[in-house]
């Protein structure tokens, strides 16, 4: 079965690596105009607009700092300016700051909430506002607008050390759920996507050589994601396919969430 985006627009925040890129590159495959969101780095975002574009796509790059409520309301102005609508938000953007709680600095607790959660707040904001002002567009669509939420596995699975990383995703959590509750009668769909281990610039680290062997014991399907793992579902959640699916996080996680450690017994 074909997926047609095609004359919707989408806007994803920190589309210049990892899930946020695959998702951006998949949504503008599917026929979606993209515009591609960056914090700093402007050639990221500029190569994946230009590659986008070759293979016959609609994209463009705007730098906001998510965490910044003018930044945002700026993203959002040149989505409309450029597109003259918006159908689509993929709220990505995410970090981490390490530590253990008792060395974890204010200024890294707040970054990661700032950036995390307050971030997808603003951007989620934005969205709803512009569909609401927009109103259906039902030959496009079913609803009247679509949020995806980038959350993680840790917003069901507590993760020593990450306390912030954490909270923030356990905040996703309820903040989706929450508009999903209020905005469904408008006929604006809600979900959010919780990663496992997918291989991205976040967890290098941990996902090659014996740092990968050790991860794979934390998933029982037995393979690190990748990128399209994710991004194949940012296409799903964002079409008519899924238009009964609301306030919902979808797993894709090779099984990270089942327990693994209770394999044996326990
Ligand atoms: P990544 O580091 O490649 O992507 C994160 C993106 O967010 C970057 O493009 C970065 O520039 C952007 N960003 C950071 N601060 C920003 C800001 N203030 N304003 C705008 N953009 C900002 O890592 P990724 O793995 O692609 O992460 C994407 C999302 O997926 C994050 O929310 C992350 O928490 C989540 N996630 C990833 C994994 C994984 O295994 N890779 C697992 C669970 C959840």
């Amino acid at each position: 079965m074909q997926i047609s985006l095609d004359k919707q627009v989408a806007l994803v925040t920190g589309a210049s690596s990892g899930l946020g890129a695959a998702a951006a590159k998949a949504l503008a495959a599917a026929g979606a105009a993209v515009v591609v969101n960056y914090n700093s780095h402007a050639e990221p975002a500029e190569r994946l607009v230009a590659e986008i574009r070759e293979a016959g796509g609609k994209a463009i790059a705007v730098g906001a700092d998510v965490s910044k409520e003018d930044d945002v309301e700026r993203l959002f102005a040149a989505t409309i300016d450029t597109y003259g609508a918006l159908d689509i938000l993929v709220a990505n953007s995410g970090l981490q700051r390490d530590a253990a709680t008792v060395d974890m600095t204010l200024a890294d607790w707040n970054k990661v909430i700032e950036v995390n959660l307050t971030g997808q707040f603003l951007c989620a904001r934005a969205a709803l506002r512009q569909f609401q002002k927009q109103g259906p567009r039902s030959w496009l669509s079913r609803a009247a607008g679509k949020i995806i939420h980038m959350s993680s596995v840790h917003q069901l699975i507590p993760w020593a050390g990450h306390v912030n990383y954490a909270a923030s995703k356990g905040g996703i959590d309820l903040l989706m759920r929450s508009i999903a509750q209020e905005v469904g009668e408008q006929r604006i769909r809600v979900n959010s996507i919780a990663p496992g281990a997918i291989r991205t610039a976040i967890n290098e680290e941990n996902t090659q050589g014996d740092a990968e062997k050790k991860l794979l014991e934390l998933i029982p399907y037995g393979r690190v994601g990748e990128v399209d793992d994710v991004a194949n579902a940012v296409v799903w959640l964002a079409s008519d396919l899924s238009d009964y699916v609301h306030g919902t996080t979808l797993f894709i996680d090779g099984g990270m969430s089942l327990y693994p450690g209770f394999r044996n017994n326990g």
